[in-house]
């Protein structure tokens, strides 16, 4: 089919007709009545007409005359139906052909007859007619096309708009994966960081704060109960010992060790209580928080850990002044010695001094009434 999508979409093209007859008169009618309206083409005889077909030329329509040396009118235009079954077939018959009629029908599918001599006036508005049905289905076509290259379009959007949306899934959920580890990070840090905010660093007991902290805790909450606690102040002794001559890292060694135990125990001391609270007061000095426990029981524990002490073997103990690791503890108990932690806290620590005082390695209670 000729393609006629290349012209301007609303100039009509003129639609392409072929003349067959022998009758040259007949032909120039053909060509003077509808040059102007359309591309016409003549041939004299039906072999004639399949030269010209045969060099592309593709007719909107064919009007043939039946009777015509060699070919006939219907043979051709069966050859037209055959060749490209739109194009409109136009049989020109003589009086009296009737009989032609029915086969012309059958075999050619002819669109329209025309009798010889035809009216000027009804020929010319079958041809306008078939003009005008030409150039709507040139029209139709076109809007067909375009419809189709609409679709074709609007199909490759949504195609695309797929791809897009499946990259953005993908890239949603790398960026929600990513999210997910930098939150988990992030609670890990959290968690350490929570931990180091109240754990010492080198014993893992808890540190100065916390133990502050938790004292005033444990000593609102004895008061409510009307219950017994006691401090215990500890102090390693001699400890510069340790660093002067084995050097600061064993030093921390030996700090580790005393946490150690005294969280812990020893063979011969056991472990503190879960309800004992346990901190590094700062460099070598410790405190043990006993709720629920008065001075007697207080000053049992401290010797205990005292004399436990002595035992736990860290490089170097030996040559320490008193012959071995040990440490002095202060003990003061509330509401004994005090009623408020920084008394609880001075009254514990004066007693240590007196334990340093009176020879170290040993513990001394507070003793209510001495300054
Ligand atoms: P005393 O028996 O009178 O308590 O004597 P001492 O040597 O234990 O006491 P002093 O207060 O003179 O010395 C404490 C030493 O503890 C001095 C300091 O360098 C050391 N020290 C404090 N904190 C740390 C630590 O974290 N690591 C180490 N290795 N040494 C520490
Ligand atoms: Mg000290
Ligand atoms: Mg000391």
């Amino acid at each position: 089919m000729h393609d006629d999508r290349n012209d301007e979409d609303n100039i009509p093209i003129l639609p392409r007709l072929l003349i067959v007859d022998d009758d040259e008169l007949i032909r120039r009618t053909f060509s003077r009545h509808f040059g102007q309206r359309a591309v016409v083409k003549e041939a004299a005889s039906g072999e004639q007409a399949r030269e010209v077909l045969s060099t592309g030329f593709e007719p909107h329509i064919v009007v043939a005359d039946h009777w015509m040396d060699g070919m006939t009118g219907i043979d051709l235009l069966r050859h037209c139906l055959a060749l490209s079954p739109r194009t409109r077939r136009v049989l020109l018959t003589g009086d009296g052909q009737t009989d032609i009629l029915e086969k012309a029908i059958n075999e050619a599918r002819v669109h329209h007859f025309v009798k010889k001599p035809w009216n000027p006036v009804e020929l010319n508005a079958l041809f306008l007619q078939m003009f005008e049905m030409i150039e709507m289905e040139r029209k139709n076509e076109l809007l067909a096309f375009e419809v189709k290259y609409a679709n074709a379009s609007l199909q490759r959007a949504l195609d695309d708009l797929k791809k897009h949306r499946v990259l953005l899934q993908k890239d949603l959920d790398e960026r929600t994966q990513e999210l997910l580890e930098a939150n988990r990070r992030l609670e890990e840090t959290n968690a350490r960081l929570a931990v180091q905010a109240f754990r010492d660093g080198l014993t893992g007991l808890y540190n100065h704060a916390t133990v502050v902290a938790r004292l005033e805790e444990e000593l609102s909450r004895a008061a409510r109960y009307k219950a017994p606690l006691s401090v215990l102040f500890c102090d390693i002794d001699h400890f510069k010992n340790y660093n002067d001559r084995l050097g600061h890292a064993t030093g921390d060694r030996v700090l580790k060790a005393v946490g150690v135990f005294l969280r812990l125990g020893s063979p011969s001391v056991s472990p503190s209580r879960k309800s004992d609270i346990v901190g590094r007061y700062g460099g070598e000095e410790f405190i043990i928080i006993l709720p629920e426990t008065d001075k007697a029981g207080a000053v049992i524990r401290a010797t205990r850990l005292c004399l436990g002490l002595t035992k736990v073997d860290v490089p170097g103990a030996g040559e320490q002044p008193l012959g071995c690791l040990s440490m002095s503890v202060g003990v003061a108990t509330f509401p004994d010695d005090a009623e408020t932690v920084a008394e609880l806290l001075r009254r514990a620590d004066l007693a240590l001094y007196e334990a340093k005082r009176a020879g170290r390695n040993r513990v001394i209670e507070a003793v209510r009434g001495l300054p």
